[in-house]
């Protein structure tokens, strides 16, 4: 298939292709049943440039676009969706917001860190009462003196305890409903009061790391806020927009992933005295798995490079990361079925996949909340 990439973006998709295939493969099953945080990887990843790939050289990133980044996610997506999603939390959730929102003191000390790979970054945004609804945010910060203080919880966190800096929302004017009046913050781990809990039990993902942080009386520098006062959910509007194309990356790279690995067996397993690839029933269900995939793909550079141009692309975004994700699920559920009893053991990569992709349909902003956004675009 042929998708018009540049001559540098398909440098960057080859070398994240040799390292997921030389490097990630190996270790994913062990890293998964240990469900250890894959530490050696993640620093390899910042080696070639990968946690901040889309973040100009000017602030310690590899200089490329957000197509790059999607090449990149998508490839180790394609063997380990634990580490792409590590990587999603930290490039675009975490990074873009301080690109886009950040002062120029703010994006050397915190930026040019995290887009080195020197220091991974979470984005704090769901609490336990405020999930879909993100405006909910219960959280404060109170300004006092020269420093605000936060308190409050979040959950869900990626990236948590390994993470060294967190940007959160918080209620600042109490006076305000919805989601006026929260602010975006900067806050660095080991800030006292600010504790971290420990991973959630999770059903896929295992090699990446989710759970809540808790902020009492967390005193934040005022230097710490984050764009202006009151404006911080269209901080975190912006970063979710940016998520949902990685995540799509994601989508897209582990759909994939499952149909390499149903081509790989139906041409090897035999029933009936032929390989199952030969019956068109399972032929024909590569055939739509493939096309599923090359139009996601199509469409998620797409969106991608409408980012890149500095077009809005709030819509399509949520229109990509509700079919994608669908989509990934979908593709996944056939290639297990292909697989047959194999497919449901433990011994096969496919059920890894299946319990994995499931968080696609769920984390930045839900199914449901995308047909929310595109049926407003649609009924505008
Ligand atoms: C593995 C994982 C990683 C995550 N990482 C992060 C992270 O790094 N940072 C972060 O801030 N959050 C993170 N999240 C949280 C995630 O974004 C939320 O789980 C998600 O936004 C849904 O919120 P909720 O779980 O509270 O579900 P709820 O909002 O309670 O929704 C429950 C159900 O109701 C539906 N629903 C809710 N409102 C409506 C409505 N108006 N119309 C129709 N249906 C509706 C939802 O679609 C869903 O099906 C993560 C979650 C997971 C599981």
């Amino acid at each position: 298939m042929s998708y018009f990439l540049s001559e540098e973006q398909i440098l960057i998709q080859n070398t994240a292709r040799d390292f997921a295939i030389n490097e990630v493969k190996p270790v994913t099953k062990e890293l998964d049943e240990k469900h250890e945080f894959p530490t050696a990887l993640v620093n390899r990843c910042a080696e070639l440039g990968f946690l901040g790939v889309s973040i100009p050289e000017k602030w310690g990133g590899a200089g490329a676009d957000c197509v790059s980044e999607c090449l990149v996610i998508e490839e180790i997506a394609k063997v380990n969706g634990s580490l792409a999603l590590i990587i999603d939390a930290h490039c675009s959730l975490g990074c873009m917001p301080l690109l886009h929102a950040g002062n120029e003191a703010q994006k050397t000390k915190y930026l040019i860190p995290a887009a080195k790979g020197e220091k991974i970054m979470s984005f704090g945004l769901t609490e336990p009462t405020a999930g879909s609804d993100a405006g909910g945010t219960k959280t404060t910060a109170v300004l006092d003196g020269d420093h605000y203080v936060i308190n409050g919880s979040k959950c869900w966190i990626t990236n948590i305890g390994v993470s060294k800096t967190y940007i959160i929302t918080a209620k600042t004017d109490l006076g305000m409903k919805g989601s006026r009046g929260i602010s975006a913050f900067i806050l660095e781990a080991g800030t006292p009061g600010f504790t971290v809990g420990e991973p959630e039990k999770k059903m896929g993902l295992n090699s990446s790391y989710t759970g809540e942080l808790f902020f009492n009386n967390v005193r934040v520098p005022k230097e710490n806020l984050l764009g202006e006062l009151n404006q911080g959910f269209k901080v975190f509007m912006q970063g979710l927009d940016e998520g949902r194309i990685a995540i799509s990356a994601m989508a897209v790279g582990m759909a994939q992933g499952a149909l390499d690995l149903a081509v790989a067996y139906a041409k090897e397993r035999q029933q009936f005295g032929k390989p199952i690839a030969s019956f068109q029933g399972t032929s024909f269900k590569l055939a739509e798995m493939q096309a599923n995939i090359d139009l996601t793909r199509t469409y998620l550079y797409r969106v991608a490079k409408m980012r890149d141009l500095g077009m809005k692309y709030t819509t399509e975004a949520a229109i990509l990361k509700m079919f994608s994700s669908e989509m990934c699920v979908n593709v996944i559920d056939k290639s297990l079925q292909i697989h047959g009893g194999n497919g449901y053991s433990k011994g096969f990569d496919i059920e890894r996949f299946y319990r994995d992709a499931k968080l696609l349909m769920i984390g930045e902003g839900t199914s449901e909340v995308c047909r929310i956004v595109i049926s407003g675009a649609v009924l505008a």
